[in-house]
């Protein structure tokens, strides 16, 4: 059996190639072992609040509507002055610009998909993991929609554990609560939808109620995350918008959104995390297409899809 045994210029060219193939294989941006990476993150709870704007939350300086977010949680992690939504401020649009990495012309009643996969799709294809590791619960019931997409390839396929239904946003933490005892998933958006139903309502008091009662709900996940076991110190939390809604001189002001007037653009982003810095403001100009690729490294995985760029201010 002398003959097959492979003579020395052989084994070197079968060395060489074997680089080349390795190369090549983390050049197309497929981590041959998802999970794997230099970072303390291992879940990802993205926090969705739906519509409020930047004037009566991060944009006040005394942030009276914001105060566990605005005072408390500021010093635990970054925030960000000029992060923006630049496709369409729509409720569909906005969160499938998060969760896909595209800013997408979308029917904005649930019956449109993303074209590309979400975050949660490439990470269940890419991890095999348990759907019950990633998870949607939104309190809009045409949310449903980020659950799968409309790309061939993928439509049907690798699909997160989706709780949508229209319910108000205290049925949704307790929800959001239950899940994350229940089965600790790792990727996680969890949407309140308060700001924008009393806004579209035009009433202003309750739409300020309902800034401060997600603030405070936000603060009881960011609590129970430092708390838990499983979570502490390996968790990540994003807060952010899917749109804000038009300045006062626009249109009829805080009661709608949909156009590109500063007042719907400009949203907020907070981050907290082991993996970041704390107690920091940035002024750089970001994107809300940005978050999709950031929590990708963060996790471990790529979004071949994605257009949006990764945030690496955040990172110490
Ligand atoms: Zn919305
Ligand atoms: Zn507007």
């Amino acid at each position: 059996m002398n003959n097959r045994r492979l003579n020395p210029v052989t084994g070197m060219i079968w060395v060489f190639l074997a680089f080349l193939m390795g190369c090549e294989q983390s050049d197309s941006g497929l981590p041959n072992d998802p999970g794997k990476t230099p970072y303390q993150t291992k879940n990802v709870v993205i926090i969705v609040i739906d519509g409020p704007r930047f004037s009566e939350t991060w944009g006040d300086p005394s942030k009276q509507y914001i105060p566990n977010l605005g005072k408390k949680l500021a010093r635990q992690g970054v925030q960000y002055n000029w992060f923006y939504n630049n496709g369409p401020t729509y409720t569909t649009s906005g969160h499938t610009a998060l969760t896909t990495g595209r800013y997408q012309i979308m029917q904005n009643d649930g019956t449109e998909f993303p074209h590309y996969p979400s975050l949660f799709q490439v990470w269940l294809s890419q991890t095999r993991e348990d759907p019950n590791q990633a998870i949607i619960i939104t309190g809009k019931e045409k949310l449903n929609v980020l659950a799968d997409c409309s790309h061939h390839q993928w439509r049907g396929k690798f699909n997160p554990i989706c709780v949508a239904d229209n319910r108000p946003d205290a049925e949704t933490l307790k929800i959001a609560r239950s899940l994350l005892e229940q089965h600790h998933p790792q990727l996680l958006l969890i949407q309140f939808k308060g700001p924008d139903q009393y806004g579209h309502a035009n009433d202003w008091t309750s739409y300020l109620n309902s800034i401060i009662e997600t603030d405070r709900y936000v603060n009881d996940i960011w609590e129970f995350l430092q708390n838990d076991p499983h979570y502490q110190n390996t968790t990540t939390l994003f807060v952010t918008n899917d749109h804000g809604r038009h300045l006062d001189n626009v249109r009829d002001g805080f009661v709608n959104h949909g156009d590109l007037c500063e007042g719907c653009l400009h949203i907020n982003l907070f981050a907290a995390g082991p993996d970041f810095k704390a107690g920091v403001t940035i002024n750089t100009y970001r994107e809300l297409t940005d978050l999709a690729p950031t929590v990708a490294r963060l996790m471990g995985f790529t979004m071949p899809d994605a257009r949006g760029e990764f945030l690496s201010e955040l990172f110490k």
